[in-house]
């Protein structure tokens, strides 16, 4: 099939615009395949202006992106690999080498669960420690999608929305308003180092004065022990 169709192609003089993915995972749109089909129909269905920096990159979950971005805020500029095996420290690292990396929302898992031990099936099948939060599911599944879906809600996005790291930056700040409804199960003032971290780091990462670095708050140091602030849960 393949080459009777690239046959068609080249005899309309079009053989580069064809290509032939084997991905031999069944019959699925996996993450690979997705990524080629987009770039696909970005290259050749759209307007030059409308695509030229819009291959998607990166898939992640809102609440993942800002925690990153919260822990930029906080001081944070290296990530260490976790027990865990998921790619928040190499996420990270993109995120800090391209500004305008190309990212693509998603309420699932993303390109941080990935390698990650809990990434089963198509799910997490981690927990969380409700201990400060017992108002939480403790499906940790559960949990961040009650927490990514108000996130969505807040910022009028939905899940499959476009855009570069910085300019998701840019609608967090305008839209965000307080957050402590979004993490009401949390205590306030874990609520309140999160949002200012999150405010610094949004400066940094847009360049901005406000964004430069400052003493370690004391979320920061939490949530690197893995304690009082779960980032990355
Ligand atoms: S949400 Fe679950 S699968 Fe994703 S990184 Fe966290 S523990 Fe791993």
């Amino acid at each position: 099939m393949r080459t009777k169709i690239m046959d068609v192609y080249d005899l309309l003089k079009a053989g580069d615009r064809f290509a032939f993915y084997v991905h031999a995972q069944g019959h699925s749109a996996n993450h690979e395949s997705r990524r080629l089909m987009y770039g696909w129909m970005d290259k050749w269905l759209k307007p030059m202006e409308a695509t030229a920096t819009r291959l998607v990159n990166l898939r992640i979950k809102p609440h993942h992106f800002l925690d990153i971005i919260a822990d930029f805020g906080a001081g944070s500029r290296s990530f260490k690999p976790h027990a865990y095996g998921h790619a928040v420290h190499t996420v990270a690292e993109r995120l800090l080498a391209n500004r305008n990396i190309e990212i693509e929302l998603v309420l699932g898992i993303d390109d941080i669960c990935r390698p990650c031990k809990h990434h089963v099936g198509d799910t997490c099948d981690d927990t969380i420690d409700t201990s400060f939060r017992p108002e939480a599911p403790p499906s940790k599944e559960e949990w961040n999608k009650r927490i990514d879906r108000r996130w969505f809600e807040r910022l009028g996005l939905k899940e499959g929305d476009r855009m570069t790291a910085s300019e998701f930056c840019r609608i967090v700040r305008e839209k965000m308003g307080g957050i402590y409804e979004i993490y009401r199960e949390i205590p306030r003032q874990m609520t309140a180092d999160r949002e200012r971290n999150l405010l610094k780091g949004i400066a940094f990462y847009l360049n901005e004065p406000a964004g430069a670095l400052g003493p370690l708050t004391a979320s920061a140091a939490c949530s690197r022990a893995g304690s009082a602030t779960p980032s990355f849960s």
